[in-house]
C-alpha cells in the first residue's frame, strides 16, 4: 500500500510538474486575464466603497448631530430672549404706577366729590383782580384770557377764584344753616347742603386753578349764562389760554357737579385743547371716572 501510494505520489508529482510547465507557458495569458478582471475587482470596490460610505455615515451623523446641537443652542437662546422679553413686560407695570401716584403734575391734580384735595398740594397765590387770587402758575394766562375777552367787546368778571379751607367751610356751614332755619335737622341739612355746596376739601376752587366768570349784564349763576355772548366767547376760546369748561352740560354723573357754564379750570394749553376739541370731561381725560374702589360717596354738589 505504501509503495503503491508512493508510485501514485510520483505519478501525481509528474502530473503536477507537467501542469506547472503548462502554467508557466500560459502565464502571460493569466496576467492578461488578471488585467481583464478589473470588472471583478471593480465589483469588490463597491463593497469597500460601501464600507467607506458606512464609515462616512457616522461622520455625517456627527455633522447632523452637531447641527442639531447648534439648532438646539439657538433655540435655547431664543427661549432666553423670550424670557428677557417676559422680564421687560413684567418690569413695566411694576415701575409705571409709582410716578403716576407720586408725581402727578400740578396742572393735572383732580379734585371732585370722590377725589379730595391732596394734603401735600402746595402753591403760591397771585391776585388777578380785586380780592380774587389763583395759583401763580396760571395767573398770567387768566389775565390774558379776560383781557382778550374784553378786547372782543364782552364784559367778563370774576365772582369766585381760590378758596381757602375756611372759605369753603364758611360757605358749606352757611348752606347747612339755611336748611336748619327751614326746619331740617342738622344731619338732614348737611346732606341737602352737600348737594348745593361742595364739602370742604372737595372743591376745585381750593386747588387754586378754578375760577368762576360771569357776564356783567347777567350776573347770575344759572344755565342762562351759557346764552350770553360773554360766556359763548369764553367757552369758544378758553382752551387757547389753557382753561377748560370744567362741568359741561350732561356730564354730572361723571364730574359729580351740575352743569356750570361759568366755571373754568386751568390744565394747560395742550391738554385744554385736546379736552375741548374732543368734548370730553377732565375725568374722562384722566381716566378717573367715579369713586375709587375703596371709597363710596354718593354726594353730588351743585356749586363747585
Ligand atoms: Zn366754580
Amino acid at each position: 500500500m505504501t509503495k503503491r501510494f508512493g508510485i501514485n505520489l510520483t505519478a501525481a508529482a509528474l502530473v503536477l510538474a507537467l501542469a506547472a510547465g503548462m502554467l508557466t507557458s500560459c502565464l502571460p495569458y493569466l496576467e492578461l486575464d488578471e488585467f481583464t478582471l478589473p470588472e471583478e475587482t471593480t465589483g469588490i470596490i463597491p463593497e469597500v466603497t460601501t464600507e467607506e460610505e458606512t464609515t462616512v455615515s457616522p461622520e455625517t451623523t456627527e455633522e447632523v448631530t452637531t447641527e442639531a446641537e447648534t439648532t438646539a443652542e439657538e433655540t435655547t437662546e431664543e427661549v432666553t430672549t423670550a424670557e428677557e422679553t417676559t422680564e421687560e413686560v413684567t418690569t413695566e407695570p411694576e415701575t409705571t404706577p409709582e410716578p403716576e401716584v407720586t408725581e402727578t403734575p400740578w396742572n393735572l391734580v383732580l379734585v371732585n366729590p370722590w377725589y379730595p384735595l391732596p394734603k401735600d398740594h402746595e402753591f403760591e397765590l397771585t391776585t388777578v383782580t380785586g380780592k380774587y387770587k389763583v395759583d401763580s402758575r396760571c395767573a398770567d394766562a387768566l389775565k390774558q384770557f379776560l383781557a382778550d375777552c374784553k378786547a372782543a367787546g364782552h364784559t367778563p368778571y370774576i365772582c369766585s377764584a381760590y378758596r381757602t379751607w375756611d372759605d369753603q367751610v364758611y360757605l358749606f356751614d352757611k348752606k347747612v344753616n339755611s336748611f336748619i332755619s327751614k326746619g331740617y335737622s342738622e344731619s338732614e341739612a348737611k346732606v341737602l347742603a352737600a348737594k348745593e355746596t361742595a364739602v370742604p376739601g372737595t372743591s376745585e376752587h381750593q386747588l387754586g386753578l378754578a375760577v368762576d366768570i360771569l357776564c356783567q349784564s347777567r350776573p347770575w349763576l344759572d344755565e342762562g349764562q351759557a346764552k350770553t355772548a360773554t360766556q359763548q366767547w369764553l367757552m369758544a376760546n378758553c382752551h387757547k389760554y389753557g382753561f377748560i369748561l370744567r362741568y359741561p352740560k350732561g356730564t354730572t354723573p361723571i364730574t359729580g357737579i351740575i352743569y356750570e357754564p361759568w366755571h373754568y379750570r386751568y390744565v394747560g394749553v395742550e391738554i385744554a385743547t385736546e379736552i375741548m376739541t374732543k368734548g370730553i370731561t377732565f375725568e374722562e381725560y384722566l381716566g378717573l371716572i367715579g369713586p375709587p374702589e375703596e371709597t363710596k360717596t354718593e354726594e353730588i354738589t351743585v356749586n363747585g
